[in-house]
C-alpha cells in the first residue's frame, strides 16, 4: 500500500481554488491547475514540499496562466488532455479519456468531461476518495459550455454522478452561493436544497469553503446533474446565463 496522499487547498485569484495534493512518502507534489503560479510557488515553500507534477484541467488562463512560471521554477511534469497540447503551455504528457496514470504510487483515473471546453479532463484518485473536477460541475451547478454542447455536458456530469457517492469532489470555484439562489429558482420545493443552502450561506459568512462537495451531496441538490435529459439541461443552462 502507497503512502496516503495529503491535500492542501487554498483561494487564488478571485474565486479560484488551488489544490496540491502530496505523498509524504515519495515527497511527490502535484498540483491541479495553476491558477496563480506565484501563489501555488509560495504555498509549496509554507509546506516544505518540491513541486515534481501540474495536472491541468482545461486550457483557460485560470488554470494553465501559471504554468510557465512554475515550470521555470521547478520543472514539474505537466499533463493534460492529448487533444489540448497546442494550448496548455509546457504539457509534457498528453493524456486521453479512460487513461490511468500513477502518482506517488497511487492510480489516477483520467475521465474526459466536454462541455465548458473541448478537451476539459477530471482526475479522479480512488484511493483518496477525491475528484478534481475543474469547471464541469461546481457546488449546485456547472461549467458554461464555452465549447461543447449541452448533450455533452449531460454525458460528463453523468459520469461524475457514477463515481462512488462518497468521493470528494474537489471545484476550481467558490461559486456556490450565487448557484444556490439559481438552483432554488429551478427546485423551489427541494428540501436537501433549502437546508444546503441555509449551511453554505453560514460557512461563507464563517470564511469556510464550501468546496470540496460529495457526489452524494449533488446528486441530491445540483440542478443540473438532476436535470435528466440533455435537452432539460440545456434549458437550464441557458436560464443560468440569463440569470
Ligand atoms: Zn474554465
Ligand atoms: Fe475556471
Amino acid at each position: 500500500m502507497p503512502g496516503p496522499l495529503t491535500i492542501h487547498m487554498f483561494p487564488c485569484l478571485f474565486d479560484n481554488y488551488g489544490f496540491l495534493v502530496h505523498s509524504e512518502e515519495t515527497g511527490e507534489t502535484a498540483a491541479i491547475d495553476t491558477p496563480d503560479g506565484g501563489e501555488i510557488e509560495k504555498q509549496c515553500q509554507e509546506q516544505g514540499w518540491t513541486l515534481t507534477h501540474i495536472l491541468n484541467t482545461h486550457h483557460h488562463p485560470d488554470h494553465v496562466g501559471g504554468n510557465a512560471h512554475l515550470i521555470q521554477v521547478c520543472n514539474p511534469v505537466v499533463i493534460g488532455h492529448e487533444k489540448d497540447k497546442a494550448r496548455i503551455p509546457g504539457l509534457t504528457r498528453g493524456v486521453n479519456d479512460g487513461e490511468e496514470f500513477e502518482f506517488a504510487g497511487h492510480a489516477i483515473k483520467v475521465i474526459e468531461t466536454p462541455g465548458h471546453t473541448i478537451g476539459h479532463i477530471i482526475y479522479h484518485i480512488p484511493s483518496a476518495k477525491a475528484a478534481f473536477v475543474g469547471d464541469t460541475l461546481f457546488v449546485m451547478g456547472c461549467g458554461r459550455l464555452f465549447e461543447g454542447t449541452a448533450a455533452q455536458m449531460h454525458e460528463s456530469l453523468s459520469a461524475i454522478a457514477h463515481l462512488p457517492d462518497e468521493t470528494q469532489l474537489y471545484c476550481a470555484h467558490e461559486y456556490t452561493l450565487s448557484n444556490g439562489k439559481f438552483a432554488l429558482t429551478v427546485e423551489p420545493e427541494n428540501a436537501d436544497l433549502q437546508a444546503y443552502m441555509e449551511k453554505a450561506k453560514s460557512l461563507r459568512e464563517a470564511g469556510i469553503p464550501t468546496v470540496p462537495t460529495t457526489v452524494a451531496q449533488e446528486k441530491l441538490i445540483n440542478p443540473f446533474i438532476r436535470a435528466g435529459s440533455s435537452e432539460r439541461l440545456g434549458e437550464i443552462r441557458t436560464a443560468k446565463d440569463n440569470f
